[in-house]
């Protein structure tokens, strides 16, 4: 093996798609390695979504393991849950499995952030690891990741189909891929995941104990109440309308702020994705 590797980590979700497929079209002379970091807490969509990669692109993913499962860490850290300003999962689950399996070499690590988006990631601080953002270089947006996953027929994965809730007029979906418990989900992708993959759900609720939980103070269980999903869902259809009614991006911060406000909508529910490149690409 050269003592070069140009590693694609293939998360499951759209963006690390679409650039296996961009690399494959750009950068032909290259030989990529495809891995993708399991970390035993995956939705079955993502494995599924992975095989159909496999097939469409005709590769071999690697499988990458971490040392510890999550339910181990999470002995070890006490039950003190991970959570956005105590990150431990994707260091213990995702950077250290990439930094035990490429062990030796120059590491190209190729990531898909987008030329439209302003992502930060976990990315190890070594001189001999290099991170490669195509996306950025060759000015590819979230149209042209629809599009490259359109043309060659795979879509996207299967979690982001919009269940259509007809009592409350709403639709909704998974927008991520990554653990089925990440905390940096919105709250009405809880309740997708309550709908959708229940034993997943109550699997995450009991990995809540001495009062840590995953959504600022309220346990899954209490989540999961009819008054709160209805809460949630009304919740977020007001904000949907609210979307649609405003140009999110022309209102100042203060005017959505009194409109959140002023119709109770769950502001935990709409804070922006702060996802990393290890995570959800
Ligand atoms: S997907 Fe979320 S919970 Fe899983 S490792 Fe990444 S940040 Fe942590």
């Amino acid at each position: 093996m050269s003592n070069i590797r140009h590693i694609l980590s293939i998360s499951g979700g759209k963006d690390s798609a679409a650039l296996a497929f961009h690399l494959r079209d750009t950068r032909p002379e290259i030989d990529f390695e495809y891995v993708f970091f399991d970390t035993g807490e995956e939705l079955p969509e993502t494995y599924d979504y992975l095989k159909k990669l496999e097939r469409a692109l005709g590769i071999k993913v690697e499988y990458i393991h971490p040392q510890k499962s999550f339910e181990k860490l999470l002995q070890q850290y006490n039950n003190f849950l991970p959570s956005p300003t105590e990150r431990w999962c994707t260091r213990q689950l995702k950077l250290d499995a990439l930094i035990d399996y490429v062990k030796e070499g120059v590491i190209y690590n190729y990531v898909g952030i987008r030329a439209d988006e302003n992502r930060t990631g976990l990315i190890p601080h070594r001189d001999d690891f290099k991170t490669v953002m195509p996306f950025v270089e060759d000015g590819i947006t979230l149209n042209d990741v629809k599009r490259i996953l359109a043309e060659n027929e795979v879509g996207l994965p299967e979690y982001y189909e919009l269940v259509h809730d007809k009592e409350h007029n709403i639709t909704y979906n998974r927008t991520r891929s990554g653990c089925y418990f990440c905390f940096f989900m919105r709250q009405i992708e809880w309740v997708w995941l309550l709908e959708k993959h229940p034993d997943k759900y109550w699997k995450a609720s009991a990995f809540e104990k001495d009062g840590f939980t995953w959504i600022r103070d309220m346990s899954l269980e209490a989540f999961a109440k009819p008054a709160n999903i209805t809460r949630v869902k009304e919740s977020y259809k007001k904000y949907e309308e609210y979307k649609k009614n405003h140009k999110v991006k022309n209102g100042t911060m203060m005017e959505e702020m009194d409109f959140l406000n002023r119709h109770d909508i769950d502001l935990n529910d709409f804070e922006d994705d702060q996802f990393c490149s290890m995570c959800a690409l």
